[in-house]
């Protein structure tokens, strides 16, 4: 089983080069956010509770999120060859909770791609898909929130995956297909070694 993670900063590329992953190497996609967003839309009591913390570019709790992400690993396919957990984990309990659940399954992470994308150009892609596709959250003030989220609660992850050896720094500026190749070559040499 191929089980990744893909890190990132709001606005890193996640959700592009995951689908480029996906084709690639067959994985099943779990996207916290896109269950979330679900949720909102179809307007279910999870997603009304999400949106309240969506919408000021805070985190939801993660007693909700493990939650939400066991029932995802659960709908899966037994016959599956692998996830990309992309969104997922976004603090350090979550990521305990991950390796928890992975280790029950008999699995574990086979690495963590991380996105590195300096801030000015996060903030310029994320303002670029708000106005292309309107999603809510993509204005300047959330968006400012959830950066400063980011570094709070997020990035300690990095230092987290790099202490246990499975973070892959990838740098995320650049040619979408150019960071695809630089992904797959570290996915590549991962499973190798
Ligand atoms: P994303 O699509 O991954 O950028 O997620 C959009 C929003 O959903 C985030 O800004 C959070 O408010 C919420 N969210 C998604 N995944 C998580 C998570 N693992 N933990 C907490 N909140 C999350």
């Amino acid at each position: 089983m191929l089980n990744l993670v893909l890190f990132g900063a709001p606005g890193s590329g996640k959700g592009t080069q995951s689908e480029k992953i996906i084709d690639k190497y067959g994985l099943h996609h779990i996207s916290t956010g896109e269950v979330l967003r679900k949720n909102i839309k179809e307007g279910t009591e999870l997603g009304k509770i999400a949106d309240s913390y969506i919408s000021k570019g805070h985190l939801i709790p993660d007693s909700l999120m493990v939650d939400i992400l066991r029932q995802e690993l659960k709908s899966l396919p037994s016959e599956s060859k692998g996830v990309i957990f992309d969104g997922f984990p976004r603090t350090i309990p979550q990521a305990v909770e991950l390796e928890k659940i992975l280790s029950e399954m008999g699995q574990g992470l086979t690495g963590v791609v991380g996105l590195e994308v300096p801030e000015e150009e996060l903030v310029a892609r994320m303002l670029k898909r708000g106005a292309e596709t309107g999603r809510a959250d993509d204005n300047i003030d959330t968006i400012l929130n959830r950066l400063k989220v980011y570094h709070d609660q997020t990035e300690p992850l990095k230092e987290h995956y790099q202490g246990k050896g499975s973070y892959l720094h990838i740098d995320g500026l650049g040619n979408v297909d150019d960071i695809f190749s630089s992904i797959s070559n570290a996915i590549d040499e991962r499973v190798k070694n």
